[in-house]
């Protein structure tokens, strides 16, 4: 079922690039697997899935110690900065940094563990009050100032964008997203790179794979609807 799901998506990825232009290699799959109990990861696992997507830090970290070691886990939610210390050092790449203070922590707790940090800039495209990320006018600033921290890498950007009914209404803050990272990898910031997008959930990856996205992040797509009530 999962495995179904599974290759559903990654079908819709390659028509997707094939309409584009682009080579499907350069998109990956995250599944999203907030909510959702150990046993469907590791179905997900045994379909090929190599890069899971958690928002929350307490089951991102109980989820790791539970399935293999070559898992690249990705943190996609809000993060506290009294929580980095748990994922630092553990997880590939944290798509959701928006202040220079969480920027600053993770450094911090990079430095103190003799590591390094992979991070992406989350970008409030729509300027929705409900979401969080940087506005796009703030963001080049933002990273020129979280550049200058050793530990920490800029090696992108990522966005959440609205939730639509008509997945095409979104093409623009994907495409505006794009346009963004080409203007500040023209900076050439010393240790920033901007090679990674991350964008495009269930609803609406097929138009982010079209505009450019190198992550796409997939849940209730993979995994069916999410229960909060238990
Ligand atoms: C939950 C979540 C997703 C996946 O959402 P679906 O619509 O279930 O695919 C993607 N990105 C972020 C940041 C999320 O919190």
């Amino acid at each position: 079922m999962i495995a179904d799901r599974i290759k559903q998506v990654k079908e819709n990825v390659r028509a997707a690039c094939r309409e584009a232009g682009r080579d499907e290699k350069e998109v990956t799959l995250i599944a999203v697997s907030k909510t959702k109990p150990v046993s469907l990861l590791r179905e997900a696992y045994e379909a090929g899935i190599r890069d899971f997507g958690e928002n929350k830090v307490q089951e991102l970290v109980d989820k790791m110690e539970q399935l293999p070691g070559d898992i690249r886990w990705h943190m996609i939610g809000h993060l506290q900065r009294n929580k980095v210390k748990y994922i630092v050092g553990k997880v590939w790449l944290i798509h959701s940094v928006d202040s220079y203070r969480l920027a600053e922590e993770i450094n911090r707790e990079a430095q103190k563990k003799h590591t390094e940090a992979n991070i992406l800039i989350e970008v409030n495209m729509a300027q929705e009050e409900s979401k969080f990320g940087v506005s796009p006018k703030d963001a080049p600033a933002l990273v020129e100032e979280i550049s200058k921290l050793p530990a920490v890498h800029i090696k992108g950007l990522m966005t959440v964008a609205p939730f639509v009914e008509n997945a095409e209404e979104n093409r623009c803050f994907f495409r505006k997203l794009k346009q963004l990272s080409v203007d500040i990898a023209e900076k050439n910031i010393d240790n920033v790179s901007m090679n990674i997008l991350s964008m495009g959930m269930t609803g609406d990856y097929q138009i982010a794979a079209q505009e450019g996205a190198v992550y796409i992040r997939v849940g209730t797509g993979i995994f069916g609807e999410r229960d909060y009530s238990v």
